[in-house]
């Protein structure tokens, strides 16, 4: 009942469209039903005074005839009403159906467009480290397909559900009111059929699920293989991409020929049980017409009804097993909804940063791995130009994804100025710290817009500044359009270095007083990097950089060098005094 109520939840604000199409759906359901009952009183009342009419004509004398001819007339008239009537009935069914669809469809439309709304919303708010435990292609199938299934139960389903509902109902009643032991004979497998379907749609959920799994296999393969083609052409890998690929093919394959056949099965032999119950009612019913217990007319409204039931009672054990699908959907999408937020805190300080940065004691490890950062203490003037040097893994990144609040550390103490940054605004942060990450993200749009993209009133000088320093303004007008070059996938293919400038020149732009390079120079050679640093020097004294690098040559120039090792601090002093000290920094500068 719960999660019927937690589906229901989202229905608010769309309460009136529901409302309007169930009214709808009744209504469309009650047109239809009447049908059956027209028939009936065209067999039982018109047809008799018709077919009585033509027999007392041949042997009628002239006054009977006269008579006859009159009734004639009437039951004639009545026999154009019932036909009037019935198509009356059905247009009117036509139009309550239209309202019904469209209403439904505005509800659960508007309703899925604010639940992706949510999602993105979300996603954009969710803390940097949330997203490590996630899958890419699971978060984009929570927003789409998942979103779709809710979507599907919304709009078509649960409106169904009620016009099924209804109708049996009011079939029973109608059947009830013309002959409770027909009744009875003519609904006894229906419970049957109805428990059939249930048990089969609910194991079948289960065959749905791995469909879905070999799908979604069969995509990543073809994903990886258009994301990987550089590595599978280089390693001329193809012949077993082909295979890889045809299996999973064939898995997907096998796995939906067997829910075909599955289906098949279940439609077949419920079909066997629907049309068995109809041989039973149409048998006794014309065994208790011939008795004089039911009218011809009454045989045909029950058959007619029976028939009618055969499909929606099936389809009602599909609708509950979805149900459950629904259910499980929107537990997957509230795993996004419910997802820390970011910007849940408020009434943050947005001190003047100028750049000091200070970590007292900060011991940092991520979710679930051992201790990264081993009680680290230092300081930094603002201003100064610090190398950071380390092996692989030692935890440069992690010192400064803590320093940008990527990452909350919980042991110690980070301040900016003297403001401490777990009580500062994320944001605000981030405006300061510009990052500069190893492996860069364009946009697939100009060249112009990716270096703008963080500082909404950048003008067309401060691009060519920002490029400029970056050293790539000359790259980029030798591109056939210039700044207006488009980047990604359907625009040109920067190369690595390339890259990693505009992401430079995209954080220079952003005037942030304390600029990290993470490793953002390695792509670049060693010529263009002292080209850049040189730029960098500019603004000595005016902006704190940390430059993180495996280059002795980029760090030398630094004020001071941060030699970590093992998630310590082993040194930081100045090149001239570190090369002449026994320690990692000499034994790579000799
Ligand atoms: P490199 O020079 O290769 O860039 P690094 O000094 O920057 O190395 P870090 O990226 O800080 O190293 O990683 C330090 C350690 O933390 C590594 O052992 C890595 O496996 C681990 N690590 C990094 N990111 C995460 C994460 N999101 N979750 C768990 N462990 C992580
Ligand atoms: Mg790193």
């Amino acid at each position: 009942m719960n999660k019927v109520k937690n589906l229901l939840r989202y229905t608010r604000g769309y309460q009136k469209l529901y409302l309007g199409a169930c009214v709808a759906v009744l209504f469309a359901t009650l047109f239809a039903l009447v049908s059956p009952m027209i028939i009936r009183y065209t067999i039982d009342f018109v047809l008799p005074s018709l077919m009585g009419s033509a027999v007392e004509v041949n042997e009628a004398s002239g006054v009977d005839r006269w008579f006859t001819t009159f009734m004639d007339g009437l039951t004639g008239r009545g026999l154009w009403l019932a036909g009037l009537t019935f198509l009356g009935f059905t247009a009117l069914r036509g139009v309550a159906l239209y309202f019904k669809g469209k209403w439904s469809a505005e509800a659960s439309e508007g309703i899925a467009q604010g639940i992706r709304d949510n999602l993105f919303t979300k996603l954009q708010t969710a803390p940097y480290g949330w997203y490590g435990d996630q899958e890419t292609g699971d978060l984009i199938q929570r927003c789409t397909s998942d979103v779709d299934t809710v979507r599907r139960f919304l709009s078509v389903q649960l409106v169904e559900l009620i016009r099924i509902i209804f109708m049996t109902l009011v079939i029973l009643v109608l059947m009830l009111t013309m002959s409770p032991r027909l009744t009875l004979v003519s609904l006894a497998i229906m419970p049957f059929v109805f428990l059939t379907s249930f048990v089969f749609f609910t194991k079948v959920k289960q065959v749905f699920k791995e469909s879905d799994e070999a799908e979604g296999r069969m995509s990543t393969v073809l994903q990886e293989n258009i994301n990987g083609v550089r590595v599978v052409r280089a390693f001329a890998r193809e012949k077993f991409e082909i295979n890889k690929f045809d299996k999973a093919n064939r898995n997907y394959s096998d796995v939906t020929f067997g829910l075909i056949k599955l289906f098949a099965y279940f439609w077949s032999f419920t079909d066997l049980m629907c049309y068995t119950q109809m041989a039973g009612a149409l048998i006794f019913s014309v065994i208790w017409s011939v008795q004089g217990v039911v009218s011809i007319g009454t045989v045909v409204a029950f058959i007619t009804y029976v028939e009618m039931l055969n499909w929606p009672i099936r389809h009602m054990g599909r609708i509950l097993s979805d149900f459950g699908k629904s259910v499980v959907a929107l537990e997957r999408i509230e795993l996004i909804l419910n997802a820390p937020s970011d910007h849940d805190e408020e009434d943050m300080d947005k001190p003047q940063i100028k750049g000091g940065i200070t970590f007292k004691n900060v011991s940092f490890q991520y979710e679930g791995s051992s201790e990264i950062l081993k009680d680290i203490s230092f300081d930094i003037k603002a201003g100064e130009t610090v190398g950071i040097l380390g092996p692989t893994g030692s935890g440069k990144s992690t010192l400064v994804n803590l320093l940008s609040r990527l990452y909350d550390y919980k042991d110690g103490s980070i301040q900016l100025d003297g403001h401490e940054l777990r009580q500062m605004d994320k944001a605000w942060v981030r405006s300061h710290v510009g990052l500069i990450l190893q492996e860069p993200f364009l946009y697939a749009k100009t060249i112009r817009e990716n270096i703008a993209i963080a500082s909404a009133g950048a003008q067309e000088l401060d691009v060519v500044n920002a490029a400029n320093a970056a050293c790539i303004h000359h790259n980029i007008l030798e591109f056939d359009k210039g700044y207006d070059t488009l980047v990604g996938e359907k625009g040109v293919s920067l190369s690595g270095g390339q890259k990693q400038r505009m992401a430079i020149a995209r954080t220079i732009i952003g005037k942030s007083p304390i600029l990290v390079f993470d490793d953002s120079l390695s792509a670049v050679d060693t010529e263009t990097d002292r080209k850049i640093r040189g730029e960098l020097n500019k603004f000595s004294g005016k902006r704190t950089t940390l430059i993180i690098s495996h280059r002795i040559s980029t760090l030398k120039e630094a004020d001071r060098i941060l030699v970590m090792e093992d998630g310590k601090i082993s040194d930081f002093a100045p090149h001239d005094e570190l090369v002449t000290k026994p320690g990692l920094y000499k034994r790579i500068w000799d």
